[in-house]
């Protein structure tokens, strides 16, 4: 490879870290590079914003970045089509539909989809979170089915999941449903360890106890889901529950292109990167957000706000790559604030250790992410 040979750069998804390169490169191009964009859907939502939309205080065009008009702007030709491979002895993207993308160099930040989705019954009868623009799709369904819902009986809704994520649905959906329907609501929110938020301090974990005890949502430890029907689950000691809906929310797992494409990769099938956010054992790959997991920090959470930071370290490698510079080295922060909307006003915030509760925890949190969300809004003109 010249220095000055015209490069194809192809970007592959649409997340956290890409929608920032996208941003930068339309603001400063970099010179002998021809850019691709290959993003499955036109639209990224924005997770964090999800359980607000939830509970009714976003809208969904408030949750959207229009990846495709950011990768235009950017100059880049925009495939609207899902990567199933990648073919690196011949160096190209293969595409779900039978074409493929040539690159010199080729980033991934396609996040990651939902555990367990091969549990019987589950895929044919439970909402999952990922894709996420579908999760929100199909919200305003289950709201509709809870408003029909013979007020007789409560309407149980189970959420399986108890991370933060899982959290947030059930406190979010508790407090919308409340808001929208008449009858009696129940949420239960299941989780198959010991605990739920695994991996977060006991404050925030006492915190979240004693706030779902006092709104009605019941949190059950130790339930693993073994099946799923239409309206009934079995958990691992055989017992039903039954439900009226069912969210899917049990943690990250990569999508299946990396073991598909022979790459090295965790036990979880997300690709080993090295600190430089390139694939173990080639140098022309790259990935960033939950799809990469990093050879020295494998624990790392799946959390947008790794992808998020690592969006100004792809940026500037990719560069470095193209012109030869050196690389840069990211090193995930240890500590980040976890902030977790309850639906009410309030939320829940908890870094090294401490958690902090309220209503201005909440406003924080929408400034945060209304911030984050203005940077990647393109307008019309005027
Ligand atoms: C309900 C919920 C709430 C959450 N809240 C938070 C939070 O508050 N803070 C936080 O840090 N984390 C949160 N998370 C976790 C967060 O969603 C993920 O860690 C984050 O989205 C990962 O970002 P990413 O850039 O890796 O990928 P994503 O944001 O998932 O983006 C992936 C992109 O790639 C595209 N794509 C996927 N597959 C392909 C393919 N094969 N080919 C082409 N394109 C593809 C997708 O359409 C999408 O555009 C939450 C998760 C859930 C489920």
């Amino acid at each position: 490879m010249q220095i000055n040979d015209v490069r194809d750069v192809v970007l592959v998804g649409g997340g956290h870290s890409h929608i920032q390169v996208l941003d930068a490169f339309a603001v400063t191009p970099p010179s002998a590079c021809r850019l691709t964009l290959v993003v499955d859907r036109p639209i990224a939502v924005y997770s964090g914003m999800v359980p607000g939309f939830v509970a009714g205080q976003y809208r969904a065009e408030e949750l959207e970045i229009d990846a495709a008009a950011l990768g235009r702007r950017a100059g880049a030709e925009v495939v609207l089509e899902r990567a199933v491979r990648i073919d690196v002895a011949n160096r190209r993207i293969e595409l779900e539909h039978g074409d493929s993308v040539p690159y010199d160099i080729a980033a991934f930040d396609i996040g990651s989809t939902v555990a367990g989705l091969d549990i019987p019954g589950v895929r044919e009868h439970a909402l999952p979170t990922r894709p996420i623009g579908a999760f929100v799709g199909r919200v305003a369904a289950l709201l509709e089915a809870a408003r029909r819902h013979d007020a007789g009986t409560p309407f149980r809704v189970v959420v399986v999941g108890g991370g933060a994520g899982g959290v947030e649905l059930a406190f979010t959906l508790d407090q919308r449903l409340k808001d929208d329907t008449s009858g009696p609501i129940e949420v239960v929110l299941l989780e198959a360890g010991s605990q739920v938020l695994s991996g977060y301090s006991d404050s925030l974990v006492r915190r979240v106890t004693r706030r779902a005890a006092e709104r009605g949502i019941a949190i059950r430890c130790n339930c693993g889901v073994t099946a799923a029907g239409p309206d009934v689950i079995t958990l691992a000691d055989g017992n039903p529950i039954p439900y009226h809906a069912l969210i899917w929310v049990a943690g990250a797992v990569s999508h299946p292109i990396f073991r598909e494409s022979g790459l090295p990769t965790d036990d979880r099938g997300f690709v080993r990167i090295r600190s430089t956010l390139q694939f173990e054992q080639h140098d022309a790959l790259f990935a960033t957000g939950d799809c990469g997991t990093l050879i020295d920090h494998p624990s790392s959470a799946k959390a947008g706000v790794y992808a998020v930071r690592q969006g100004p370290f792809i940026t500037d490698n990719i560069r470095a790559l193209l012109t030869g510079a050196p690389l840069r080295s990211y090193t995930p922060q240890r500590e980040f604030l976890t902030l977790l909307n309850l639906g009410d006003g309030t939320a829940l915030g908890t870094k090294w250790g401490r958690t902090i509760d309220g209503r201005w925890v909440m406003k924080l949190k929408d400034w945060i992410d209304r911030r984050f969300m203005r940077r990647f809004q393109i307008r019309p003109p005027g």
